[in-house]
C-alpha cells in the first residue's frame, strides 16, 4: 500500500481522538538521528520522542535484543518468573545505587507507583495518621496524564473536566526553598520534583536548590523523589540530572529512554526501607517486568554506558548552546540547557519557527508556546549538529 502523507494525516484526524496537535509530517522510517516520510523526505529528529530515543532510532544492539527476545518469550505474566527480570533488576539497581526496583510500562504509571510507595511509607514507616499523607510537588510540573499525574499538575487545561482531583497534594513554586520549607508539615510524605522541568520548557532551578531541597527533606523525614523520566539517563550530560547537584534522591522515577525508544518500560528505584512497603497484591501490572521490555532495557542501558552517551551529551551540549547563544536576534529571550537538553525561549509563539525548521529538514516542537526544545538523540555527531546549527541559523539568525 502506497498511502501518501496527506491521506495518512486525513485518516489520523478523522478517526483519532483529538488529544494531540502534531506538525504535518508523517514518519514511516527512522535510523539514528534521521527520520523519513512516505515520500522519502529526510529530516533530523531534534525531539527524540521527548527523550525516549536518547540511544538513537532503532539502535542496532537494541533491535537485536528485541529480535532475540521475540524468538524466545515475550510475556509470562508475573504469576511466574521470567529469565530477564532478575538480571534487569540488578542492572538498574547498580546503575542507580539503590537496593530495589519496581517495573511498570509508562512514565505516568511509574509516577503512580512512586506516589503509592511514598504514601504507604508515610503510614507504615513514618507513622502518619491514616489518609493524612501529603505530597509536595512543583508549579509547572509534568508527571504524565493519569488522574494522579493531572492532580499534581498546576496547568488548568490538564485538569479541566476531569475532577474530582486526588487530595493531599500541595504545590510550591519551582526552585523556591522557603516555600518548600513552609509547605512541609508533620504529614508530608514526599517532595516530588523534576530536577529539570522538561515540558515546562527546559526550566533549570536556581543553583543549589536541589541540594538544599534534599537537605530540607532529610531534616524533616520527607522522601525526596526525582522524576527523571525525561531528564535522566544521560540526557543532561549526566546519567541522572540529580548528579548536577551531587545528590542521590530517595526514589528515582525512570521511563522513556529506559526502553531505548523501542519498548515501553518504566520503573521506580529506591532502597528497601521505601520500596519494601509493597507486598504481594498491593501493586502490579500485567506487562510490568515482561521479558521483552527487560531484554530491550538491558541493551538500552548497555548502549548508554558503552557509547558514553552522558559524556557525549555534555560535550556536544556545551558546543550547541554556545552556537545558539551566538545567534543575534532580539526574538530570542534566552538559551538555556544542560547537555543536549536545550530550550530556546522566544518573545513570541514558537510554532511558526518549528514549522520553518521543518521545511529546512529539522524536526522540533514548541513547548509551552514560546520555547523551542532542542533534544536530539545523544548519538548525534558533531557534523550532524553543525548541519542542524546551519539550518537553525537560517530560521532564527
Ligand atoms: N514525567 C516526566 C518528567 C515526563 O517528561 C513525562 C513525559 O513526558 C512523564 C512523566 C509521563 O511519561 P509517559 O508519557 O510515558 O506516561
Amino acid at each position: 500500500t502506497n498511502i501518501n502523507t496527506n491521506e495518512l494525516i486525513e485518516k489520523t484526524e478523522k478517526y483519532g481522538a483529538n488529544n494531540y496537535h502534531p506538525l504535518p509530517i508523517v514518519i514511516s522510517r527512522a535510523e539514528g538521528v534521521w527520520v523519513e516520510d512516505p515520500e522519502g523526505n529526510k529530516y533530523m529528529d531534534m525531539l527524540s520522542a521527548y527523550s525516549a530515543v536518547n540511544q538513537g532510532h532503532r539502535h542496532p544492539k537494541i533491535i537485536q535484543a528485541l529480535k532475540d527476545q521475540a524468538d524466545k518469550v515475550t510475556l509470562t505474566s508475573r504469576a511466574f518468573h521470567n529469565d530477564q527480570l532478575g538480571i534487569w533488576y540488578e542492572k538498574v539497581c547498580q546503575l542507580a545505587n539503590k537496593e530495589m526496583v519496581l517495573p511498570m510500562n509508562t512514565g505516568a504509571e511509574a509516577v503512580e507507583t512512586a506516589v503509592k510507595a511514598a504514601r504507604r511509607w508515610s503510614y507504615d514507616v513514618k507513622g502518619i495518621a491514616e489518609d493524612q499523607a501529603e505530597i509536595i510537588a512543583c508549579i509547572g510540573n509534568f508527571h504524565g496524564r493519569t488522574m494522579t499525574a493531572v492532580s499534581l499538575s498546576s496547568d488548568a487545561e490538564y485538569k479541566r473536566g476531569f475532577g474530582p482531583m486526588l487530595p493531599g497534594i500541595k504545590l510550591i513554586p519551582y526552585g523556591d526553598l522557603e516555600a518548600l520549607q513552609a509547605a512541609i508539615t508533620p504529614n508530608t510524605a514526599a517532595f516530588l520534583i523534576e530536577p529539570i522541568q522538561g515540558e515546562a520548557g527546559i526550566v533549570i532551578p536556581p543553583k543549589g536548590f536541589i541540594k538544599a531541597a534534599f537537605d530540607a527533606c532529610k531534616e524533616n523525614n520527607v522522601l525526596f523523589i526525582a522524576d527523571e523520566i525525561q531528564a535522566g539517563l544521560a540526557r543532561t550530560g549526566k546519567m541522572f540530572a540529580c548528579e548536577w547537584e551531587g545528590i542521590e534522591p530517595d526514589m528515582y522515577i525512570l521511563g522513556k529512554a529506559l526502553g531505548g525508544g523501542v519498548f515501553p518500560i518504566s520503573c521506580v528505584v529506591a532502597n528497601r526501607d521505601v520500596l519494601g512497603v509493597f507486598n504481594p497484591g498491593s501493586h502490579g501490572s500485567t506487562f510490568g517486568g515482561n521479558p521483552m521490555a527487560c531484554a530491550v532495557s538491558i541493551a538500552s542501558l548497555d548502549v548508554l554506558a558503552d557509547e558514553k552517551l552522558a559524556d557525549k551529551s555534555l560535550e556536544l551540549g556545551e558546543y550547541f548552546i554556545s552556537k545558539l547563544t551566538e545567534i543575534k536576534n532580539p526574538l530570542i529571550k534566552e538559551v538555556r540547557g544542560r547537555g543536549l537538553f536545550i530550550g530556546v525561549e522566544l518573545t513570541e509563539d514558537a510554532r511558526k519557527y518549528c514549522e520553518q525548521l521543518k521545511d529546512y529538514g529539522l524536526l522540533c516542537k514548541e513547548t509551552h508556546d514560546t520555547v523551542i526544545r532542542f533534544a536530539p538523540p545523544l548519538v548525534i555527531t558533531k557534523e550532524e549538529l553543525d548541519w542542524a546549527i546551519e539550518r537553525i541559523n537560517k530560521v532564527l539568525g
